[in-house]
């Protein structure tokens, strides 16, 4: 293009109003990232002074207040009429179960014993909670998919009954079911046992087997007599199960073979096309008792709000809570600091405020720094943003998540975890480009991954997430080094006293290029009127359609 048409173009552009996307594609903001501001927030979000940033807690208070210093002071928006805070009302239910489960049946009478065979918990808020004589039914993997043509409650009446079902997909074991080995929605625990309270069953246990559920049965084990996190359901009831819970695999062996069969042949009936669900035949009594404790905590909520499409929002989202003080470490550290998870991503957060605010040609969509609350107890302040979002879900056009950002340099690489969901994707490889990188999908697909941070609240209301995660090939010493740097994060420091801001030992080069491409994505958006979809075979894609077309 020579001179002349240039200036043609751009006169075009101006007298169609196109003329902010041509500036968009520049390299406006890119520049203003900095190590330096990147390394004093993310010191400060990890320091001592905010105790670890336990929800409930005065490292709620401080975190809170650093928070929305450090947004002011950037000059951002409250996001929430008026307000940079969300409350969001919780109650914490601790479940005392009784310690056994007496099972009948024709031909057995025995007792199953509590957390040695299986564990339970309950939503429900009741005190006292007795199951007497309930039914137990086999509903295969307890999942109704009709992108995949599996429904395991076609048929079968599990109304006041409790389930039985199979952990993970059907996937899981044979690679032309569902998306084979990478575990979809449906292979969560936690929407099996959505899924069977939807069919209005009165409780529901997974069987637990080690290698599909990718953890073992010591980690359900924590569900005993524990305390769990919901959002309060005051004011908006909805039908619960009585209990949820897991079974063990030799506690469900005990069962299978009072009916004449094994978990083995079980297996292969819920994989067999045309499967169908099934009465045991076998009944169970026990019961619980809950005591809970109703409190506050808070999401912050910033904003820019956009020159010419004010109603239509960016999300960038990053969890601010970790486990505050607890159990110490070999050296008497007690206090989480939560760094990489997620100081990493908070410090991300502000780095993108102070980039998007600084651009020179003002955002036509509205940009949310959304920094939430309760993740680490089940994504609890998300999944009330999502329930009661600032911006409706139509209006919402993608989030985008950050949860560890690896201090370990510079990849070549960067891994999107949920591989294929979105268009998101796209916008990222084209952005990963322009730094001569490219995207990777996750290490283990297997383990969903996708289901398991923030932006999962969005696409649960059908908003394009897109998550990703710091890549693993090394710019200066190569895959195999990164693996290993990624590996000693994951065992050594993630969820333990030691995930701490070190000045010395952080390189920062690596976040400060993913910040720069999830920035690019964003102001893709930010300038355009387009709409990212979900890509076909996404299990999000049917609900976003539902109330989007485009
Ligand atoms: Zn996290």
């Amino acid at each position: 293009m020579n001179i002349k048409n240039i200036k043609l173009s751009l006169l075009t552009a101006c007298l169609t109003g196109s003329l902010y996307p041509a500036l968009a594609q520049t390299a406006d903001g890119l520049n203003s990232f900095s190590e330096a501001s990147y390394r004093k927030y993310v010191s400060e979000v990890s320091s001592d002074k905010l105790m670890g940033r336990l929800p409930f807690s005065k490292g709620e208070t401080a975190t809170l207040n650093y928070l929305e210093q450090q947004f002011k002071a950037l000059g951002l928006e409250p996001g929430n009429k008026g307000s940079f805070l969300q409350p969001v009302p919780m109650v914490s239910i601790y479940t005392n179960p009784d310690p056994q489960m007496k099972v009948t049946g024709a031909n057995a009478s025995f007792d199953l014993e509590g957390l040695k065979d299986y564990v339970l918990w309950t939503r429900r808020t009741d005190a006292r909670i007795d199951l007497k004589n309930e039914e137990l039914v086999f509903a295969g993997f307890g999942i109704s998919a009709p992108e995949f043509n599996h429904d395991d409650y076609a048929g079968l009446d599990v109304k006041g009954k409790i389930v039985v079902v199979l952990v993970n997909d059907p996937g899981y074991y044979d690679a032309k079911q569902f998306k084979g080995k990478t575990m979809t929605y449906y292979g969560r625990w936690t929407y099996k046992y959505d899924e069977a309270a939807k069919h209005g069953a009165k409780g529901c246990l997974i069987i637990h087997d080690t290698a599909p559920a990718a953890y073992g049965f010591s980690v359900v084990a924590n569900s005993w007599k524990a305390s769990k996190l919901y959002l309060d359901p005051r004011g908006h009831e909805s039908y619960k199960s009585a209990f949820e819970g897991w079974l063990t695999l030799p506690a469900s062996e005990k069962l299978f073979a009072t009916i004449g069969t094994d978990y083995k042949t079980m297996l292969a009936k819920a994989l067999a096309p045309g499967f169908k669900g099934e009465s045991l035949k076998l009944n169970i009594t026990t019961g619980l008792s809950t005591t809970c404790t109703y409190n506050q905590s808070h999401n912050v909520i910033a904003k820019i709000t956009g020159t010419k499409h004010a109603d239509e929002c960016i999300i960038y989202s990053a969890h601010w809570d970790h486990f505050g003080i607890s159990k110490p470490d070999a050296k008497g550290d007690s206090i989480y600091n939560g760094a990489i998870d997620n100081g990493s991503g908070t410090a991300g957060l502000l780095e993108l405020a102070k980039v998007f605010k600084g651009l020179k040609v003002k955002p036509e969509r509205t940009i949310i720094f959304l920094s939430v609350t309760a993740e680490e107890q089940g994504l609890w302040g998300s999944a009330y943003y999502a329930e009661n979002p600032v911006f409706p879900k139509n209006k919402t056009v993608a989030d985008i998540n950050m949860d560890m950002f690896y201090p370990y340099g510079k990849t070549k690489d960067i891994s999107v975890v949920g591989y294929g969901q979105s268009q998101l994707e796209d916008y990222l490889s084209a952005a990963a480009k322009t730094q001569g990188r490219h995207i990777e999908p996750e290490a283990v697909p297997s383990k969903g991954m996708y289901f398991r941070s923030d932006h999962f609240n969005f696409a649960k209301i059908g908003v394009p997430a897109l998550y990703i995660e710091t890549g693993t090939d090394l710019v200066t010493q190569g895959k195999e080094a990164g693996l290993k740097m990624h590996d000693y994060y994951n065992t050594s420091v993630y969820h333990k006293p030691n995930d701490e801001y070190d000045a010395a030992k952080w390189d920062v080069s690596g976040t400060i290029q993913d910040l720069q491409l999830v920035f690019l994505v964003g102001k893709k958006l930010a300038y355009s009127n387009e709409w990212p979809q979900w890509k076909s075979g996404s299990e999000f894609k049917a609900v976003r359609e539902s109330y989007l077309k485009r």
